[in-house]
């Protein structure tokens, strides 16, 4: 299985790729991405410099332009489009029709992936895209158990991607409106989830602290708390007189202990989640599902899970804590 890791920037992608990626994912520096925050992305010529970087140690670059654009911005995902194939990227990675369409026209021999915010989870679906606009991949959406995820590698008619490790968005993938609700922009549209120009910190008398995403109150932390950022989905709420994380806790999803499974499967990619993190989480995480990997690969029956490997990644979770998600879940 190839294990796609996160670039928000040249040194993570050059440390992705040392710690053994077979493939990166990375954007451009504006809205034609997820992750369109600020400091974050490649610039034209450090996307060239990334991708000579990657090929020279034999890895792959794919560009991921997965937001949904208005259509009188639709020519900027084009040129994106070309930009990315006229750059050497490996493939897109896309969810929009409009776009997908206009690749496949345009750049018939650049590979298109069907992008998670694509949220294509039946076989019907992926058979659509492919016989539509010629998808090689599709990366699954986290709300599949794993059976599911069986089932479509049976049915499938292109190579599937799964997240396997990395925060997660709880609701089915493209079209949660939390964020876009309270401040007008969402990751569909504007590449970035509970936007940083609206979040406004104030700190109390006592020590504690709350936090406002555009006046909306999303949590309030003790003295002694750490203080999470303020993503809709991850706030604690008043309901029913009660309060409490009324959506998700704050936690990443770690899915190494169904690696053998996921092989079985038929599963071709591995991703892992967090552009937005840093060069020492996408260095750490990499190298650790690398071991695990190659140590699949090199005596599958004897295969177990490490402790040290769990630690290791336990590390990097947001809230310290680590859930198989929907991966496990026990109704269909
Ligand atoms: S609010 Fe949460 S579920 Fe919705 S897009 Fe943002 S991170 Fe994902």
């Amino acid at each position: 299985m190839q294990l796609v890791c996160p670039a928000g920037n040249l040194p993570a992608l050059q440390a992705a790729v040392d710690a053994g990626a077979n493939a990166v994912y990375a954007g451009f520096r504006d809205q034609t991405n997820a992750r369109a925050f600020p400091g974050l992305n490649f610039s034209d010529d450090e996307l060239r410099a990334g991708i000579r970087y990657a090929h020279a140690k034999n890895a792959k670059v794919y560009l991921a332009l997965n937001t949904y654009p208005d259509s009188a911005r639709l020519r900027d995902w084009h040129a994106a489009v070309d930009k990315a194939a006229a750059l050497g990227a490996d493939a897109i990675i896309a969810a929009e029709m409009a776009v997908l369409d206009y690749a496949a026209r345009t750049h018939p021999g650049l590979p298109r992936h069907l992008s998670v915010q694509g949220s294509a989870t039946t076989a019907p679906a992926l058979r659509y895209a492919y016989e539509r606009f010629g998808i090689s991949r599709a990366v699954l959406p986290r709300v599949l158990s794993i059976q599911q995820v069986e089932r479509l590698c049976q049915n499938s008619p292109v190579a599937l991607e799964v997240f396997a490790f990395g925060s997660l968005c709880i609701m089915v993938e493209g079209r949660c409106q939390l964020s876009s609700y309270v401040t007008g922009a969402s990751p569909n549209r504007h590449g970035v989830c509970s936007p940083a120009k609206f979040v406004r910190w104030d700190e109390h008398n006592d020590g504690s602290r709350s936090v406002r995403l555009n006046d909306v109150l999303i949590d309030e932390f003790k003295p002694e708390e750490p203080a999470g950022y303020p993503t809709v989905c991850k706030g604690r709420f008043d309901v029913g007189n009660e309060i409490f994380h009324a959506l998700e806790e704050p936690t990443s999803l770690n899915t190494l202990e169904l690696l053998p499974r996921l092989k079985q499967a038929g599963v071709t990619a591995l991703k892992i989640e967090g552009r937005q993190r840093g060069v020492a989480y996408v260095s750490s995480v990499t190298r650790t599902w690398r071991k695990a990997l190659d140590r699949l690969a090199a005596d599958e029956a004897h295969w177990q899970l490490q402790p040290e490997w769990q630690s290791e990644l336990s590390r990097h979770a947001e809230g310290h804590q680590t859930t198989l998600g929907p991966y496990h879940r026990a109704w269909h």
